[in-house]
């Protein structure tokens, strides 16, 4: 009752687009969900994301449901999840990326899922880490555990979002660290939108090092050639 009675006050509008949506509807009208830039490596297994991948770490697998670009509904999602307190986000687009994998790809066969970690005073800054509960629904639903700490990033490295490829590298190498000892064999390791892969392959190398043996890696979006 409360509920509806909000919903009259403060109906919940569309992040694509603007439009108020409907009750059942979450985040997306019909219309932007439709609009979706799907990327469609589902059904490659050697996808160019995995491609990309495989020039920096030898990768099992490697998946982003959707593209990333500027001002595309993707991109406004995103940028709620991250910098406008809506964690929940990640919840919606970890289930549109679960439901278009069939049960038998390789991400599905993973024995924990990894997120990449935030700098400790950045996650306290922002209340949560933006990829932890994509992670934690794959999670769940895999039936593996979610080992939230077995990455530390040491060094609270500056944002992104401005740097050129070369820096980027630069800024995330020896960036991470192994926190408590594996015996997985498949780690599945998960990030918001990969760009150039380097942060992936900084934690990738970083596990490694330790007793896990494979490694796939998801992220939510794949922005591809948006750098110089
Ligand atoms: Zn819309």
């Amino acid at each position: 009752m409360l509920q509806d009675l909000l919903a009259v006050w403060f109906p919940q509008c569309c992040w694509g687009c603007g439009l108020s949506l409907p009750k059942k509807q979450q985040w997306l009208c019909v219309y932007c969900q439709s609009q979706l830039p799907k990327t469609y490596f589902e059904g490659d297994k050697n996808n160019p994301l995995k491609l990309m991948m495989r020039q920096h770490l030898p990768v099992e697998s490697a998946y982003a449901p959707f593209y990333f670009s500027q001002n595309n509904p993707i991109q406004k999602l995103l940028h709620a999840l991250k910098y406008q307190s809506k964690p929940k986000v990640g919840d919606w687009v970890a289930k549109q990326c679960y439901a278009l994998l069939p049960q038998q790809h390789l991400l599905k066969q993973c024995d924990a899922v990894v997120p990449v970690p935030l700098h400790p005073r950045r996650e306290k800054q922002r209340g949560y880490n933006q990829s932890a509960r994509f992670g934690h629904y794959w999670a769940k639903q895999l039936g593996v555990p979610f080992l939230s700490n077995m990455l530390l990033r040491k060094n609270e490295t500056k944002t992104l979002v401005r740097m050129s490829r070369k820096e980027r590298w630069k800024e995330v190498k020896n960036a991470f660290d192994v926190e408590t000892d594996t015996h997985y064999k498949h780690l599945l390791l998960v990030d918001d939108v990969i760009t150039t892969g380097a942060t992936l392959t900084a934690c990738g190398n970083a596990l490694l090092k330790q007793a896990t043996q494979k490694i796939s890696v998801l992220g939510m979006a794949y922005a591809q050639n948006i750098l110089p």
